[in-house]
């Protein structure tokens, strides 16, 4: 049937969203709905019985010996540090091109955040810097397991091993990741997670869990999460408040058996987009995001590099024909005003200034149809087109004459 005749060619295609928890909610809801009831019932509302089962159940998915939920990924990052024993004077080893959360947690224990560059290709940690980095000072080295991909955990683990300086996983996109066969929050000494409502487990608000295999580490860090009590208010240090709420924990719990379907579904929509950017001969500008042959990636974020300088035009593009799409992130650390004093300059990490400059990350939610998959790759290549094309369009001198 000609264009003009078909109804459906005269309205503008649906927007896709760039996240939609409602899509999701809607297949867990009565699920939902009695784990909270049950949480009224007993008006048991903090730590308790569904943290303990939570904490049992994400110990025995990561295949931790221990897991001890807190009150976010924030305070999982903090309450490690602290477990460790780190603080004013160390130095701890991590990433600019991440969530400020990472960085902000090293100061917030009074430590120095030292930085160093990433990888082009999987924007994780560069073992070999940090191993250049490695001095007196160092303490911990804080990998960030950006967008659900590990770092490159053995070679940092030998490090970590070598130097006898504890490996902390900032894990917080990554539940369910796995490298080598052994999932992330058991790759380090410590494991941290967020269940902040957009990571791939998330709960109906803050939230976050440490694992470990260390006994010692594992009562230390369940009591600095209530101001260092052990009970019957002794205090044998001071921590600070950082409890899980039981009504998270029952939430999180439903969520929990659905998790492997919804990272399987994140999976197949990235090896989705993958084929269609192939197929709309996109490679040459764009590149999608590398998996690893030893990885499990679970796509917290598809983050794709939009070379040539186009990156922002093509957002923009996109997000005028309803697609949803997002910088993550948009200012490496060090050169976050806040952190001026580590004196630092902008040209210190020039792979994380590229990745700031050219990621974009596109939908990738497991709820996705493949209609609205094969639209978000048609309205990238028309984008991608379009700002190429625009060189050629507008400014230049004959703009400038006719002004
Ligand atoms: C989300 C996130 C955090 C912080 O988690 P919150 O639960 O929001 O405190 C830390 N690091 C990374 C890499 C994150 O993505």
């Amino acid at each position: 049937m000609p264009a003009f005749n078909d109804p459906t060619k005269l309205t503008a295609p649906e927007p896709v969203p760039f996240i939609d928890l409602v899509a999701q909610h809607q297949t867990i809801k009565g699920e939902v709905r009695a784990a909270v009831d049950q949480v009224f019932e007993t008006q048991h509302f903090v730590l308790g019985e569904e943290v303990d089962q939570l904490e049992a159940e994400i110990a025995d998915y990561c295949d931790a010996r221990f897991a001890i939920g807190c009150a976010s990924g924030t305070d999982a990052l903090v309450l490690s540090l602290m477990g460790l024993g780190i603080g004013p004077g160390d130095d701890v080893i991590t990433s600019p091109f991440t969530f400020f959360a990472t960085a902000g947690a090293i100061h917030r224990v009074g430590a120095r955040p030292k930085f160093v560059d990433i990888d082009p290709v999987t924007y994780n940690l560069d073992p070999q810097q940090v191993e250049d980095a490695i001095d007196e000072n160092t303490k911990a080295i804080m990998p960030v397991h950006i967008f659900g991909q590990c770092a490159d955990m053995e070679t940092l683990w030998r490090l970590s091993v070598r130097n006898n300086i504890p490996l902390i996983e900032d894990a917080c996109q990554a539940i369910g990741a796995e490298y080598r066969g052994r999932r992330a929050g058991v790759l380090g000494t410590v494991g941290c997670f967020s269940f902040f409502p957009t990571k791939n487990l998330g709960g109906a608000g803050d939230g976050g869990m440490i694992t470990t295999d260390d006994a010692e580490l594992a009562t230390r860090l369940k009591r600095l999460r209530v101001h260092g009590d052990v009970g019957g208010y002794n205090h044998v240090e001071v921590g600070f408040n950082s409890r899980l709420d039981a009504l998270q924990a029952a939430i999180l719990r439903v969520k929990l058996r659905h998790l492997e379907d919804w990272s399987e579904g994140r999976r197949q929509n990235a090896r989705r987009y993958s084929e269609l950017l192939r197929g709309l001969n996109l490679l040459s500008s764009i590149d999608p995001p590398v998996t690893a042959a030893d990885q499990r990636h679970v796509f917290n974020q598809y983050t794709l590099r939009i070379r040539g300088g186009m990156r922002d035009s093509v957002m923009e593009y996109m997000r005028g024909e309803g697609v949803g799409c997002a910088v993550y992130y948009p200012i490496p650390l060090h050169m976050q005003k806040c952190f001026d004093y580590l004196g630092y300059s902008p040209e210190d990490f020039p792979e994380s200034n590229r990745a700031a400059d050219e990621v974009l990350s596109l939908p990738i939610f497991s709820e996705l149809t493949d209609e609205q998959l094969v639209r978000v790759a048609t309205v990238l290549s028309e984008a991608a087109s379009s700002v190429t094309a625009l060189k050629f369009t507008t400014g230049g001198v004959a703009a400038r004459r006719a002004a």
